[in-house]
């Protein structure tokens, strides 16, 4: 059988270490993959004159599947993100984040295993904005019946693939009645398709309160892109942070499979970032690889390694670096 060819987008500051670390234990597994590096990301827009080069893009279509580590933004002007760039090109219309508990890292709740399905595409990030006289910015809020009710359906149809029992809709359409009202129309229309899966809807703040007090209620999450964002962190944050949360973006024929964390610039280049969060991204990539058992194997070793407790990374209190962690990983293989 033909080797399967993944992108690898590198990404900045501490990118390109959580890579080699993730790459190196993938390559411990002697999969079928092929790695084929691209680049993007603000480290080299000076190269490229943008930090989303064509070339990338044309890459991860062509292989259907990238890997990638975080690229950083600048904040206010300059060009968009990459990441809200390549969401965009490649019409990766849903994100989609398994919160899960890790053992041994300490938080207020034990047993979370939630996940975040959150609409890619449009919302306040359509990036339509416009200074209507100085001092007087308008932002618009796109929703589509169309969009909305795609995320929906991927909401339920992976609930249902995973045996998850619950879906609940999020939204503030006792606000934004047309907008979210729109959004919340479509989570029920296509949840009247699946009667076998639990239907329910919270307004956004209440969601916020109700996940710091209880997140053991929730199943899966259905939210259009800004709620999602930020909803997203703040399920990260529920078991550890985001060293060790996973994240996809997914499209009807590609996905991006990416750490959810930012580019850390006060601990890059020091060797001791840790590289969890893009390894358990490529544990879930290996399963949409359909490499079922491959990804069983390393999302086992990582849970051995949390388990046994001796070999973490400083943000979650321990001394090893990004190399120890990851002899440790592929030890535990
Ligand atoms: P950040 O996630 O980079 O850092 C926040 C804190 O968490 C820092 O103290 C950092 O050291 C720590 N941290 C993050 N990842 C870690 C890891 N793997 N191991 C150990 N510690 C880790 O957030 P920020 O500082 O707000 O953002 C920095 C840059 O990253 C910005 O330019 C931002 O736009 C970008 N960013 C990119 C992505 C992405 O590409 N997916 C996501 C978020 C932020």
């Amino acid at each position: 059988m033909a080797n399967r060819t993944v992108t690898i987008i590198n990404g900045d500051g501490i990118g390109p270490e959580v890579m080699a670390a993730t790459v190196r234990v993938l390559e411990a597994l002697k999969l079928p993959l092929e790695f084929e590096y691209k680049d993007a990301g603000t480290e080299v827009i000076a190269k490229y004159g943008t930090n989303l080069p064509h070339e990338t893009v044309e890459a991860v279509l062509r292989s259907g599947v990238a890997l990638k580590g975080p690229t950083g933004t600048v904040v206010g002007g300059g060009m968009p993100s990459a990441n809200v760039g390549l969401r965009k090109r490649l019409d990766l219309y849903s994100s989609l984040r398994p919160v899960k508990s890790v053992p041994n890292v300490k938080t207020r709740y034990e047993d979370v295993d939630l996940i975040v399905v959150r609409e890619n595409t449009e919302s306040l990030y359509a990036g339509l904005e416009h200074i209507i006289v100085p001092g007087v910015v308008e932002s618009l809020k796109i929703i589509t019946e169309k969009a909305s009710t795609r995320i929906a359906r991927f909401g339920f149809e992976h609930a249902k693939k995973l045996g998850r029992k619950k879906v609940t809709a999020v939204h503030k359409a006792n606000i934004m009645k047309l907008s979210d009202g729109l959004f919340l129309d479509c989570c029920r229309k296509v949840g009247r398709e699946y009667p076998e899966i639990q239907y329910e809807e919270f307004i956004i703040d209440n969601l916020c309160m109700q996940l710091v007090k209880d997140p053991t209620r929730f199943d899966v999450l259905v939210l259009e892109n800004l709620y999602g964002d930020i909803v997203s962190d703040l399920c990260a944050g529920l078991v550890g942070g985001l060293g060790v949360v996973p994240g996809a973006n997914i499209g009807e024929r590609t996905a991006v499979f990416e750490a959810v964390h930012g580019t850390a610039p006060d601990i890059a280049g020091k060797g001791i970032a840790n590289p969890t969060a893009l390894m358990m991204s490529a544990v879930m990539m290996l399963e949409w690889l359909d490499m079922r058992d491959e990804s069983k194997r390393m999302a086992n070793a990582i849970q051995k390694v949390y388990t046994e407790g001796k070999v973490r990374t400083g943000d979650l209190g321990g001394g090893a670096t990004t190399r120890d962690f990851t002899e440790a990983i592929i030890a535990a293989l």
